[in-house]
């Protein structure tokens, strides 16, 4: 059986793509490749009808779940792995006895029902890895090496299981086809059905010299490292996506996926909420009543900001855009700054000499929350 190309590569799409997303590439590939505008052309008729399968895949949900859980084997009856759950019963030839069968006495004969196939492409697993990046490096995206655990196929037997030079031999006992066949007397007379090749566990293949590499599995566990992007925008506890480097898989099956969980270490001054920036700026109490050019760090660097006479503790403002790229798509969020006034501490006699002087030169009108305060206040208790 040919290999077959991934749905979502058939279709250029991401495998997050939505559902216009999926059906908007569709459409235009359907277009381009369409018999009527392609007259006699063989390989605009045969992508014609891979777009067509991969569409009718990924446009129904239930059938795009199974595919990105099992790969191919989840939506192709031909294949007749046990996640399909498909398939036309009668269509093929005497494989399919075996399954009417089982279904007519419900497993009781043959050791039950529909078994997987062992020789169906089968995805592999996925697998995980974990890296942990600077606010800063999330914000902006960066490149990142981790090291990954997961299971390849053998590069010394290419996946045969079989020496180098050797080949695995057909099964003597089935022939090949991996299953055996049972006669079995019912009720309803001398009935045959099949089972999986005991000697060759389904394969129907024997491997006479085992590759040393892999012992003849066919399969490595390897620990190597691996270069990912991380896309800027990311956020603590998110987790990437890398399709296809995942654990091998089996009989022509698509690799599992590698999945990154991502831990994102917290900043000194800023928080983050979403794609906004928070940073709290202590300024002086005469800067607050002055007015005054402070400079405000962003991600971009320092920025100088105006704050205005009478700035009061608390007062928020915002630098628009100068906040965290949004992931996966344009443009950023905002920062926001917070000031908070501090007041001075360890005062020298003449310093304290100068504040009271001051205190005594001010009146209501410099302290308006005060002063309404107090006017509530009165008459309170009295
Ligand atoms: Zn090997
Ligand atoms: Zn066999």
């Amino acid at each position: 059986m040919a290999q077959k190309r991934d749905y979502y590569e058939v279709l250029g799409v991401d495998k997050n793509a939505n559902d216009a997303e999926i059906k908007k590439a569709y459409r235009n590939l359907a277009k381009k490749y369409h018999p009527d505008l392609n007259p006699d052309n063989k390989e605009a008729e045969k992508k014609f009808k891979e777009v067509n399968e991969a569409y009718e895949v990924l446009s129904d949900s239930e059938k795009k779940a199974r595919y990105d859980q099992f790969g191919h084997a989840g939506v192709d009856p031909n294949f007749g792995a046990g996640g399909a759950g498909g398939g036309s019963p009668f269509g093929g030839g005497f494989g399919d006895f075996g399954d009417i069968f089982s279904d007519l006495f419900g497993g009781a004969f043959g050791g039950g029902a529909r078994r997987a196939n062992p020789n169906a492409p089968r995805r592999g697993a996925d697998t995980a890895a974990r890296v942990t990046i600077s606010f800063e490096e999330a914000a902006k995206g960066c490149k990142k090496t981790v090291k990954v655990n997961h299971i390849e196929t053998c590069s010394a037997c290419g996946g045969s299981g079989a020496k180098s030079g050797t080949q695995p031999k057909t099964c003597p006992t089935c022939n090949g086809t991996g299953q055996q066949v049972i006669q079995q007397r019912t009720p309803f007379g001398v009935m045959q059905t099949q089972r999986t090749c005991s000697r060759c566990g389904g394969s129907g293949k024997i491997i006479e010299h085992p590759c040393e590499k892999c012992s003849g599995k066919g399969k490595v566990r390897i620990t190597r490292e691996q270069t990912v992007n991380i896309p800027a925008g990311i956020d603590d506890m998110q987790v990437l996506n890398v399709r296809g480097q995942g654990d091998a898989g089996s009989n022509g099956g698509p690799n599992g996926d590698l999945r990154i969980e991502v831990s994102v270490r917290p900043h000194p001054i800023f928080e983050r909420d979403g794609f906004d920036v928070y940073v709290e700026v202590p300024v002086t109490f005469v800067q607050a009543s002055l007015g005054a050019e402070i400079s405000v760090p962003t991600l971009d660097g320092k920025v100088k900001f105006k704050i205005h006479e009478g700035t009061q503790p608390g007062d928020e403002f915002k630098l628009a855009g100068k906040g965290i790229k949004r992931i996966n798509s344009s443009g950023r969020g905002n920062q926001y700054v917070k000031i908070t006034v501090e007041i001075p501490k360890n005062l020298s006699k003449e310093q304290k000499d100068m504040l009271q002087q001051f205190e005594s030169k001010t009146d209501d009108k410099n302290y308006k929350k005060r002063k309404t305060f107090f006017n509530k206040l009165k008459g309170m208790f009295d």
